[in-house]
């Protein structure tokens, strides 16, 4: 029997077993009291495995067996609404339930006869991002910053505003402080949006290994998701933990650091994850109607520090992803949030996955931006600017502006057209920029007071022309 071994030393979450001639790479191992473990590397004479539970119990000496399989997780419907750990396992307080379904967490991603062009999109709720970096159904968008500049409130306030919409999230904390995940959970029930959340918990009081895991549990929950035909989201907050933790494995291992310490296949560790997001068609998902497409979508986070985008992780993590929302610790601290840098943000799937009227009134103002931007950096030099420069400057203060906006405050697509068309009222040249804030808020108010989502459609050819009235009565009829 060539299929057991022997442990021959345990250390730091690692064992080295003697024996297991039939171990392959990637496989579950399992120990005594079912504690299980991941093959990491196969040596000449030895195996190392990297364990995913609790090894108090183990000796030097125990066998283990190969179980011919990758690591599986259980996943259904009932998963949704629930707290899960790395395994995949329930953590919260309620009824634990037996799933027969198992799937393992590494998996090829779907090859390019079986993508759908990405044209669907999916609303963040905040203006700045559905406006200037839209995002679509399938695809993968970074959220790039430094620390505590608001990159899991974007988050967040994405998954807040999928609600009633049919696209299933799942947010995955990986080596965060538990009070931040506390944190997010305490917000998305205030918001009501468990009933359709998923959340996977790694936090940093995990082992490095359910650390590294996580992503992949999630990725395939939300992979079980996309192959029913439905949309669901992930969000990984955030990667540079994971790289972290990949690279105390590796050390661990004894494999040789390269730079800034990390294993030289740490390009491939997030390029197999993020590659995995999608939009699937019919025939992959082997539905009979054309329409009929999955997707998963996935918004990887990662820490920069000093804004830094060149190191090491954030240049590997922004080249595989299809655009990055870059988040300024200079614009957070002089209150202009979210911090969205849009000069450096992108979103490399464009219009496509815009709608039309949104892609049409939008399409000046991150040029406006852009000059705003440049304008008032060499404004500060001179003191006496002609009309049109200063007409310029005020208009991108009133654009930014109108563009901030509070955590759990997101923006449907309606209100956001309002937004823009206020932007191309000819009043909003005159009006002071001190009072255009104040001028948004009632008239987004009024909005939400009466409902008027319901009264108007997107695809309704004379919806410009109904949300044009409504700001000139607000103009004429309140201010004048
Ligand atoms: P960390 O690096 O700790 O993970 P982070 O980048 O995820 O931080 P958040 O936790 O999302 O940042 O936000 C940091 C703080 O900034 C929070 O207190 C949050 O309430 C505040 N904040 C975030 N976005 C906004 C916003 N748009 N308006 C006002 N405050 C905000
Ligand atoms: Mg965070």
């Amino acid at each position: 029997m060539n299929n057991y071994g022997i442990i021959n030393k345990i250390y730091d979450g690692i064992v080295e077993v003697n024996g297991l001639k039939l171990a392959k790479y990637g496989e579950m191992i399992l120990f005594s009291y079912n504690i299980k473990g991941i093959v990491f590397s196969l040596n000449k004479n030895n195996v190392n495995i990297v364990l995913l539970d609790e090894y108090i119990k183990l000796a030097q000496g125990d066998k283990c067996y190969c179980t011919n399989k990758i690591f599986e997780i259980s996943i259904n419907f009932n998963l949704i609404g629930r707290i899960l750990n790395a395994k995949g396992e329930f953590i919260d307080l309620k009824k634990n339930i037996f799933i027969k379904e198992k799937y393992s967490v590494e998996k090829i991603a779907p090859g390019v006869m079986d993508r759908e062009s990405v044209n669907e999109p999916l609303l963040t709720g905040i203006k700045a991002i559905d406006s200037m970096i839209p995002i679509g159904k399938g695809q993968r968008e970074l959220i790039i910053g430094d620390r505590q500049t608001g990159k899991t409130t974007i988050a967040i306030d994405t998954i807040i505003n999928q609600k009633n919409k049919n696209v299933i999230c799942i947010y995955v904390c990986i080596g965060q402080k538990i009070s931040s995940l506390i944190n997010v959970i305490e917000k998305l029930k205030k918001n009501n949006c468990l009933k359709y959340t998923i959340i996977i918990a790694a936090t940093a009081a995990d082992s490095a290994a359910e650390q590294y895991i996580a992503p992949y549990t999630a990725c395939t929950i939300g992979e079980y998701f996309r192959d029913k035909g439905l949309d669901s989201l992930i969000i990984y907050d955030d990667l540079t933990k994971h790289a972290w933790a990949y690279r105390q494995i590796s050390l661990l291992l004894k494999r040789s650091p390269g730079r800034e310490a990390y294993p030289g296949d740490v390009f491939y560790l997030h390029s197999r994850l993020l590659e995995r997001s999608s939009k699937v068609n019919n025939i992959f998902i082997k539905k009979k109607f054309k329409y009929e497409t999955g997707s998963l979508t996935a918004f990887p986070i990662i820490e920069t520090l000093e804004g830094d985008v060149t190191s090491f992780i954030p240049t590997n993590v922004i080249s595989i992803t299809d655009g990055q929302i870059f988040l300024d610790n200079n614009l957070f601290n002089s209150n202009i949030r979210p911090a969205i840098n849009v000069g450096l943000s992108v979103s490399r799937v464009g219009g496509a996955a815009q709608y039309k009227i949104v892609k049409k009134l939008s399409g000046d103002i991150r040029i406006m931006l852009a000059q705003y931007r440049e304008l008032e950096a060499f404004s500060k030099f001179s003191s006496d600017l002609d009309i049109e420069t200063k007409n310029q400057l005020n208009n991108g203060e009133k654009i930014t502006l109108l563009m901030k906006q509070k955590p759990n405050n997101v923006y449907s697509v309606i209100e956001l057209i309002t937004i823009l068309l206020i932007i191309k009222n000819i009043f909003f040249k005159k009006i002071k920029s001190s009072y255009i804030e104040y001028f948004e808020k009632i008239i987004i108010n009024y909005m939400r007071k009466i409902n008027l989502e319901n009264f108007l459609n997107i695809n309704d050819n004379n919806l410009e022309f109904k949300i044009n009235e409504l700001i000139n009565f607000f103009i004429y009829g309140s201010i004048i």
